[in-house]
């Protein structure tokens, strides 16, 4: 699920390469653990994992992921941190762009 949706997410962004995709790998292995200490926090994983990709994208190609569509000069965060059912939204106006998996 997580995978499913943080990965459409780089293929509509052009951003779908070698690095981001391992960054994707790395999230998960790391994330299966916490989940198996916290079953319930299943529900949040794509919002978790959609945050360490950017941040790796950020850290590993100096580029913001995903870009903002109406600014483009910077990216989307996603809100709620922790929570179910992210959406990518515009920090500029604060509004809702897309669901994870939405882009
Ligand atoms: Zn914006």
């Amino acid at each position: 699920m997580a995978a499913t949706v943080v990965r459409r997410d780089l293929e509509r962004t052009g951003r779908c390469r070698r690095r981001a995709l391992r960054a994707l790998e790395e999230s998960l292995q790391h994330r299966q653990w916490w989940v198996t200490e916290w079953p319930e926090g299943a529900d949040h994983l794509p919002g978790l994992v959609a945050q360490d990709v950017q941040e790796a994208v950020h850290a590993q190609l100096d580029a913001d992921w995903p870009p903002c569509p109406e600014h483009r000069d910077h990216a989307l965060f996603v809100e709620p941190d922790l929570g179910p059912d992210s959406f990518w939204v515009c920090h500029r106006t604060g509004l809702p762009i897309a669901t994870l998996g939405g882009l």
